[in-house]
């Protein structure tokens, strides 16, 4: 791994002989404008919402407030959704604007359209991809199956204006990805290895890349991607917007925007901590490891009793997982394995079977569950304690998913059924 990316070339940047391009669309509403710096105020300390930067935009309320173009804007409606949530209240002004954004705000919070409706503002603005150009929009992202719903929200809210896009990430063959490539994307959602890997082989080039995002920047650190996407933005023109998305807020991460970002404007939804969603209600069990299995099995007869009931069990190792997954499909639990040393179509078929509730227990570990996007869990068991508070938190995020729902459709019933069990 260390090696990748050493065969990409040094660019240097003369800003007067790069072609000028625009970012800058946004236009306050009269109602925007017409507010007052208290109920701004109001409104931001309502949502948990604080901003750091100069000139910070004033956030919306509503779909209409944005000033996106119909096409946008049908796509959003077609969604039934009622009001932006908190974050893209706030960041849709500010990525709008062109200016460089960091936000702070949790998968599940509506990020990705937060990112996604002002990049395809950006890609109708810019002159059509050339044959040999690559990508205008380029997305970073931890893991494939974060990449790939990711893909999912460009290729919905793009469709109207015909916008391609591919995902690239590793563990596939790179076969279907090359060919995309060939024929042009204007949006690119990649995972860092892969991306390398596509640039040295000179399938794709950044040369045309003028809005990037990295999302869950915090966890590309944690997984060790930092010297990639080190190398990543080096072979990125300097005047391109910026946008920087991270649950968490370490001092890793801060280095990576004052290195990276010019001027950034700054939006924390929540609490700078971490900290776990208090709706749910949490169980901690302390045993001896040889009962870990009987009580397992003793909670998921009282759990999957409801049928409606979605659980997902964590452990530490995968070699655990697929030993739970074996015990548990052996006394006739409908149960799915995910993590790391499965093959891609195989994590995104179990993805789906857990999804539509085909089969509604689903063992991860860590790493392979961060960034799903699962609605309706109802129950997380921790078979394994994680190794740290921050990796908890992050299971405890994957419920929260569904707390947040909450707020956004009609799931009422949720927090009083959110359970979490730890067995350690
Ligand atoms: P994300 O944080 O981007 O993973 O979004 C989580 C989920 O919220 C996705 O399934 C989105 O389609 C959905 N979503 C995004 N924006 C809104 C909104 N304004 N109202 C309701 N749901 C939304």
């Amino acid at each position: 791994m260390s090696n990748l990316g050493a065969g990409l070339k040094t660019q240097s940047w003369d800003p007067s002989t790069l072609p000028k391009f625009e970012k800058s669309f946004y236009k306050e509403d009269p109602a925007v404008t017409a507010r007052t710096a208290a109920e701004i105020e109001a409104f931001r300390a309502e949502k948990q919402m604080r901003v750091q930067g100069r000139d910070v935009p004033k956030p919306v309320i509503t779909f209409d407030e944005a000033g996106f173009p119909s096409y946008v804007m049908n796509e959003v409606k077609a969604q039934g959704f009622s009001a932006p949530t908190a974050i893209q209240s706030q960041g849709w002004p500010m990525a709008l604007s062109g200016r460089d954004v960091v936000g702070i705000a949790e998968t599940g919070s509506g990020k990705t359209l937060t990112y996604c409706l002002p990049a395809i503002v950006h890609i109708n603005a810019q002159p059509l991809l050339a044959p040999g150009d690559g990508p205008i929009v380029l997305v970073l992202a931890p893991t494939r199956e974060l990449a790939v719903q990711i893909q999912q929200e460009v290729a919905k809210f793009g469709k109207s204006s015909r916008i391609r896009n591919t995902c690239v990430y590793g563990g596939v063959p790179k076969g279907p990805q090359v060919r995309d490539l060939a024929r042009g994307v204007e949006v690119l959602i990649a995972t860092p290895g892969r991306l390398i890997d596509m640039l040295e082989s000179g399938k794709t080039n950044l040369r045309r890349v003028t809005y990037l995002v990295l999302d869950e920047a915090d966890r590309m650190l944690d997984m060790g991607f930092e010297p990639q996407i080190r190398k990543i933005l080096s072979q990125i023109r300097p005047d391109r917007q910026t946008c920087m998305w991270s649950a968490t807020w370490p001092k890793e991460v801060r280095q990576l925007a004052s290195d990276f970002q010019n001027d950034f404007i700054q939006v924390n939804i929540g609490s700078l901590e971490l900290s776990a969603n208090h709706n749910i209600q949490q169980i901690v069990e302390i045993m001896m490891d040889y009962d870990k299995r009987d009580r397992l099995i003793k909670h998921l007869e009282k759990v999957m009793d409801d049928k409606n009931s979605k659980c997902l069990i964590f452990t530490g190792t995968k070699r655990t997982a697929d030993e739970i997954t074996r015990f548990l499909r052996q006394d006739g639990w409908p149960c799915l394995a995910i993590h790391g040393d499965k093959q891609q179509n195989e994590r995104d078929w179990v993805l789906n079977e857990f999804k539509t509730g085909k089969s509604p227990i689903m063992v991860a570990t860590d790493v392979a569950s961060r960034g799903i996007d699962v609605r309706n869990i109802t129950h997380v068991i921790n078979f394994d304690y994680p190794n740290n508070s921050e990796d908890y938190v992050h299971r405890i995020g994957r419920t929260g998913r569904g707390g947040e729902l909450l707020l956004l459709s009609s799931l009422q019933m949720m927090p009083s059924r959110l359970r979490i069990f730890s067995l350690s």
